[in-house]
């Protein structure tokens, strides 16, 4: 009992946030699915009361010219309801539409905006496929308002026809209302044996198709089913399939034939109440229940069956959907993970960043990624990370950019915890490079500035297109800075180098003109001379600022004020370039004399 509760508020809960939000996306379409189903009830019900007049001025009254009065007005109303009906119905599907986008819009806006831990976690991810599919799956959020407006439709009628059986005995109706139930329990136990059914036959319908598709049919198998003579073996193998499948047949068919066994003494049942009741009255009291009641009275009792039995099978869509929906909820209410607080960033851009004891490990996950790290990046500094794979430079950066809050010790921004600052203001204060430069379809401009129209930034985005030393090239471009990264959006658009576009991306760092530079691993697609003429750009950019540098080639290290060596996670050396060479047995050393032979001679090295 408490689960079918439990159920039943979640439900109802669903139902209230996907309604609200469709009246958030448009204030008319709740109002005008009432109102459509209002209009379609009323005009269900009016037709039974006119029919009984039209039978009984044929009966009783026979009068022609009211007659034609009644059927001219029965058609008028019924023309104008169909109107009405049509017109509000081609708004409602056009709406339709447009709620479904909006709804998938939503789980977009949530992607971008959620915390980021949420992007790299697969539940989430999972979460979010889940989300999506649960509003565009089985017919999606469009067949739930379909449903909510029948089962509108429906609860309309049943009251208006309530009201017209008023004169008939309450027990009819009651008795009628307990058949209906039955027979939709009986309905619903014959459609989960088909499901049971098509379930359990699963198996042999995907080895029948595997036996067609790809042993019979495919050339392939064709010449080993030849050579081992293996004929009969597979054609066994049908049979057993086949079999097994008419067996099951057999079980769901004699299962279906004791269910519509009693669906159909149900529905005689109703028939024989109907008929017969009606009969008795017309006969007992001849002057009230005339033959047009006996009409109208037949027509109600099977419209409020029909109606009982939709709304009821509406009603189980609903619930059926609602597990979809359900899924849709959770996600975009997925709540933030990062306290953010509040505080203003210092107005003075010379900040300072510092780490005391910072341990941390990913979600989920029990493994140290960095362990104990204490590190004091002064304003102005260069840091050059250096470190073999998975060492944690890039969680590290993570950290920095408070993607991730630490597990223990604290991250301090000009000595005060960085969650104390507004988190937008905070993310402001870096300008950051990936590896994966990112760059999306949209012009290069746009990919600068991430704004529309504006043209008074122009200036700008071209020193830093120049100042990123990809300034001539788009120059050169017919469309200058827009022209679009690729052909996605416009067939005119240029497919760049990954040089390039990295260098795009260096542009888009600079042009966001923030106070802490963070470059990892920024010229990973470039050749060694247009590396080394980047990180020479990069240093003269930064100039005046701070600037955090992580890169395999260990040669950028030289134009940083300070190198911090990471190996499993921890700061293992830190000091000058010049320092840590001094350092024959250090990490430093080996790795920067390792690489070093690829580029230079060995008397050059030796030198070094
Ligand atoms: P580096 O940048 O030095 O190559 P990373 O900081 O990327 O190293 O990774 C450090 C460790 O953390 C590696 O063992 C890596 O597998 C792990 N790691 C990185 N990102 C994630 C993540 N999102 N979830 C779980 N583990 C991760």
């Amino acid at each position: 009992m408490k689960k079918f509760y439990n159920n039943l508020t979640m439900e109802f809960n669903v139902i209230f946030f996907i309604l609200k939000l469709t009246n958030k996306y448009s204030k008319a379409f709740l109002p005008l699915t009432i109102l459509l189903a209002l209009v379609s009830s009323f005009l269900t019900i009016y037709n039974l009361l006119m029919s009984r007049k039209i039978i009984d001025e044929l009966i009783l009254g026979k009068q022609l010219n009211k007659l034609l009065e009644i059927i001219i007005l029965l058609l008028g109303v019924n023309v104008l309801i169909h109107l009405i009906k049509s017109i509000i119905l081609r708004w409602l599907q056009a709406k339709n539409r447009f709620i479904k986008k909006r709804f998938n819009l939503e789980i977009n806006k949530k992607t971008m905006t959620m915390d980021y831990e949420y992007m790299e976690n697969p539940k989430i991810l999972d979460a979010k496929e889940r989300a999506t599919s649960g509003i565009n799956q089985s017919g999606g959020i469009n067949t739930f308002t379909n449903n909510i407006r029948t089962i509108i439709t429906c609860i309309c009628t049943i009251m208006g026809l309530l009201y017209i059986l008023n004169d008939l005995s309450i027990v009819i109706i009651l008795i009628l209302i307990i058949t209906i139930i039955f027979n939709y329990i009986a309905e619903r136990k014959r459609q989960k044996a088909e499901y049971n059914f098509w379930q359990k036959n699963a198996r042999n319908n995907k080895m029948f198709s595997y036996l067609d598709g790809e042993v019979i049919k495919d050339y392939k198998a064709s010449k080993y089913i030849r050579l081992y003579d293996s004929s009969e073996m597979i054609l066994s193998r049908y049979r057993q399939f086949d079999k097994n499948s008419q067996s099951l047949f057999r079980l769901i068919a004699s299962s279906n034939k004791k269910h519509y066994l009693v669906i159909n003494i149900l529905d005689y049942g109703q028939k024989f109440i109907i008929y017969f009741t009606l009969a008795l009255k017309v006969i007992s009291e001849p002057s009230k229940f005339t033959i047009g009641s006996f009409t109208m009275y037949t027509s109600a009792l099977y419209n409020l069956i029909s109606s009982i039995t939709k709304m009821f099978k509406s009603a189980v869509k609903i619930k059926y959907t609602c597990k979809y929906m359900k899924l849709y909820k959770e996600f975009i209410e997925l709540p933030p993970i990062l306290c953010k607080n509040n505080e203003h960033i210092p107005a003075d851009t010379n900040y300072s960043i510092q780490f005391n004891n910072v341990s941390f490990a990913y979600p989920g996950m029990d493994k140290l990624v960095l362990k104990n790290v204490n590190i004091n990046i002064t304003p102005k500094q260069k840091l050059s990370i250096v470190g073999l794979n998975g060492a944690g430079k890039t969680t590290f950066i993570k950290l920095v950019m408070r993607l991730y809050d630490p597990k223990n010790g604290e991250i301090l921004l000009n000595g005060n915890n960085i969650k104390n600052y507004n988190y937008r203001e905070y993310q402001d204060v870096f300008g950051v490079v990936f590896q994966d430069s990112n760059i999306l379809s949209f012009t290069v401009k746009e990919n600068i500035c991430f704004e529309n129209s504006s043209s008074n930034q122009d200036d700008i985005v071209v020193e830093c297109l120049k100042n990123a030393g990809v300034g001539d090239k788009i120059d050169a471009l017919e469309n200058g800075m827009d022209t679009y990264v690729d052909r996605i959006f416009d067939d005119n658009g240029i497919e760049f180098s990954g040089g390039e576009i990295q260098k795009i991306a260096i542009a888009r760092a600079m042009y966001k003109n923030a106070s802490i530079m963070i470059f990892d691993e920024p010229t990973a697609s470039l050749d060694p001379l247009a590396e080394f003429e980047i990180f020479n750009t990069l240093h003269e950019l930064t100039d005046g600022k701070t600037a955090i540098f992580i890169s395999h080639r260990l040669s950028s290290t030289r134009i940083c004020d300070c190198i911090a060596v990471f190996h499993n996670g921890e700061i293992i050396q830190y000091g000058s370039h010049d320092e840590l060479m001094k350092d024959r047995e250090g990490k430093y050393y080996k790795m920067f004399m390792a690489q070093a032979q690829y580029y230079v001679s060995n008397d050059e090295v030796s030198c070094t």
